[in-house]
């Protein structure tokens, strides 16, 4: 039996939105005429994204043909083992028929196959880029895509731009019992708790952003902060990084009200009470934060986060 001390510090696997199957094939980006190719071949599929949503049926995504697909920003993703390439594109999706609906990642990222969940995820980032960044930042021109859509090229001064990608770190703060800390963020309807998260800020290392972010929005000095794994999180643009702390005995909980409604620990017994009795509700599984929580917990834990765009 581990120690409670050491219990939930392996390495995260399996996180939702980071299963991917499909190869990115970068070295094809500049080949123009393997891309050319690529999309005249019936056999291609893309997959169609509009404001972070796709048609989805029961089984996974739904491809169009690239005869079918709309006019829009195109981008590769890449290849499968098959030889099946795939492309995405921003643009208008169809009327979903029968058994199909349109979903968001932060609906379907944990249901849906490895490949899928893969593939959606990489063009829901770049579509957001793509959608959000249309004019060099230099002079102001609209920018080409370039490199199959993985970057743009100002016409006017050639400035090359590629899509961004902003840290952020989430981290599970225990105290010397073993006992977790979740908070409620003051913009959270209802029960929701979660662990504590933030961006990292320029010229700072994902570690100091775990201290410094503990620090403003509880009070509490972490020490020994441990990597715990990553996933995207392209809504809009984030990467979220995964921690474990320790907060040294003796700290009490301030909470910054601007930013949090309360914080407080819980035992793996209260908070599975909690749940229990509904008092409570955790992230959903698509997060990062759920499978923190899990891991620390020991298990799969009872609550569902009704998703929200
Ligand atoms: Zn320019």
């Amino acid at each position: 039996m581990t120690s409670p001390e050491l219990s939930g510090y392996a390495p995260l696997d399996n996180l939702a939105l980071a299963r991917g199957t499909v190869d990115r094939v970068t070295r094809r980006r500049m080949d123009k005429d393997w891309i050319d190719a690529a999309w005249k071949d019936p056999r291609t599929r893309v997959l169609v994204v509009h404001e972070g949503h796709a048609l989805v049926r029961d089984d996974g995504l739904v491809f169009a043909s690239p005869e079918q697909a709309p006019t829009g920003t195109r981008f590769l993703l890449g290849e499968d083992t098959g030889g099946v390439v795939y492309f995405g594109v921003s643009g208008p999706l169809d009327d979903p028929g029968a058994g199909v609906r349109v979903a968001s990642l932060r609906e379907v990222g944990a249901l849906l196959p490895d490949r899928d969940a893969g593939l959606l995820t990489h063009a829901v980032a770049l579509a957001n880029w793509h959608d959000t960044h249309v004019r060099c930042p230099l002079d102001g021109t609209p920018t080409v895509p370039d490199a199959a859509g993985h970057s743009a090229v100002c016409p006017m001064d050639g400035s090359e731009h590629f899509p961004r990608t902003d840290p952020a770190v989430i981290m599970l703060v225990t105290d010397p019992e073993d006992r977790c800390l979740l908070a409620r963020n003051a913009a959270w309807p209802g029960r929701r708790v979660s662990i504590l998260a933030g961006f990292v800020e320029p010229g700072e290392s994902a570690e100091q952003a775990v201290i410094r972010e503990v620090a403003e929005e509880t009070g509490i000095t972490v020490t020994n902060v441990r990597y715990m794994g990553s996933q995207p999180w392209p809504m809009p643009r984030s990467l979220m990084l995964g921690f474990r702390a320790n907060a040294p005995a003796g700290q009490a909980i301030t909470v910054d009200h601007d930013e949090l409604a309360e914080a407080r620990w819980w035992s793996r017994a209260d908070l599975l009470a909690a749940l229990q009795a509904r008092e409570l509700a955790l992230p959903p599984s698509v997060s990062i934060a759920r499978h923190i929580i899990e891991a620390w917990y020991g298990g799969p834990l009872p609550s569902a986060w009704t998703p929200t765009r």
